[in-house]
């Protein structure tokens, strides 16, 4: 097995997918290749070889600074045609589906997205595991004949490679395809949410359920996050019921997260919601129904009323932290 992995970075700094997308060529065993395309980048290529990568691709040139599809899927073309790679994965993030389904075209291959899980057989083949029916099951797919059998995963379903500095490994520089007046797109700035912690790469996350009650019940909830210095996140009951946006949901129909500490302040715990953070290393539950499932998961439970325990939570925080 030989599977190249594409390492996505932003502005030189790899994002948490990428190494869970390594984690995962590790894990299948064989041949770990990866891919990291950027301008002054060379750091994440010899962090990709600390976290077990045995031959890195580095096209490090100024026309790769911000992600575009056209030369990004070009460059990465090029390095298939020489890494011959049996898998390619991608992280599920908005670049990776991009990118990840303009190259399944261009290399005419197939691609398995969101993935949950992957496991290879004897003879090679890549087995993917992914919800289908807006979630409701869970199907392995398997690919046809042809290479590579591509794969996006999503965030925080597989454990990130760990760095391992003693393995051996190799740089292969490779240029850009493209020359920028062939590039179609001119990206001209960045906007970014300032001050907002990211739901998928949060060491720890505050979600509130239907118990919040509406829009205003979120300030509580939020002003815990903010306090912990962690993200915002919600159950689908909220969310459906208009009182936070999509983005902050969190299940088989929403994120994953995995976080240390996820809190769950008034979520009863319904195996959907579970999907999206029953792997957070340490799960407190506040619930003033004693026999809520999500006590079942959780290792610190709090039998009470939110709208009396949060906010002691967050003036019992602020105090200790200082804030
Ligand atoms: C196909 C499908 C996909 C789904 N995907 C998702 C998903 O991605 N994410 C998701 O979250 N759900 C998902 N669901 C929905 C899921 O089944 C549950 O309906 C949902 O998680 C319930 O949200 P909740 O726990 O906030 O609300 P409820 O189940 O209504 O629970 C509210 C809890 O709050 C407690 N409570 C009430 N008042 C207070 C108070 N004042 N103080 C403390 N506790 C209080 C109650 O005891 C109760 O346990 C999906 C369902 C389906 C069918």
């Amino acid at each position: 097995m030989n599977t190249l992995v594409w390492l996505e970075q932003f502005r030189g700094v790899a994002r948490a997918i990428s190494w869970e997308a390594l984690g995962a060529a590790r894990h299948l065993g064989g041949k770990v290749v990866a891919a990291i395309l950027g301008s002054g980048v060379e750091k994440v290529a010899q962090e990709a070889i600390a976290r077990g990568a045995d031959t890195v691709y580095l096209a490090d040139d100024p026309t790769l600074a911000a992600y575009r599809t056209d030369p990004y899927v070009a460059t990465l073309k090029s390095i298939v045609a020489q890494a011959k790679p049996d898998a390619f994965l991608i992280g599920a993030t908005a670049r990776g589906r991009d990118l990840a389904a303009a190259l399944a075209a261009e290399l005419d291959t197939g691609l398995a997205a969101d993935c949950l899980d992957l496991s290879v057989d004897g003879s090679g083949a890549l087995h993917a595991t992914r919800p289908v029916y807006a979630g409701n099951l869970l199907a392995t797919i398997t690919f046809s004949e042809k290479r590579p059998q591509m794969a996006t995963l999503r965030a925080r379903a597989f454990p990130a490679a760990e760095a391992d500095a003693n393995r051996p490994s190799e740089i292969v520089r490779v240029p850009a395809a493209l020359p920028e007046d062939q590039i179609g797109v001119k990206v001209l700035e960045f906007q970014a949410e300032e001050g907002k912690v990211s739901l998928a790469d949060a060491r720890i996350v505050v979600s509130g359920g239907r118990a919040v009650r509406g829009p205003e019940g979120f300030a509580l909830v939020r002003e815990l996050a903010e306090v912990l210095g962690g993200a915002l996140g919600a159950s689908r009951a909220a969310v459906d019921a208009g009182w936070i946006p999509y983005a902050y949901q969190v299940g088989q129909t929403g994120r994953t997260v995995r976080p240390d500490l996820y809190i769950a302040c008034g979520i009863s715990g319904a195996v959907q919601h579970l999907a999206g953070m029953g792997s957070a290393k340490v799960i407190v539950a506040i619930n003033k129904d004693a026999d809520a499932p999500i006590f079942k998961v959780a290792k610190y439970g709090i039998v009470g009323d939110i709208f009396e325990v949060v906010p002691a939570l967050t003036a019992e925080f602020k105090k200790r932290l200082g804030k």
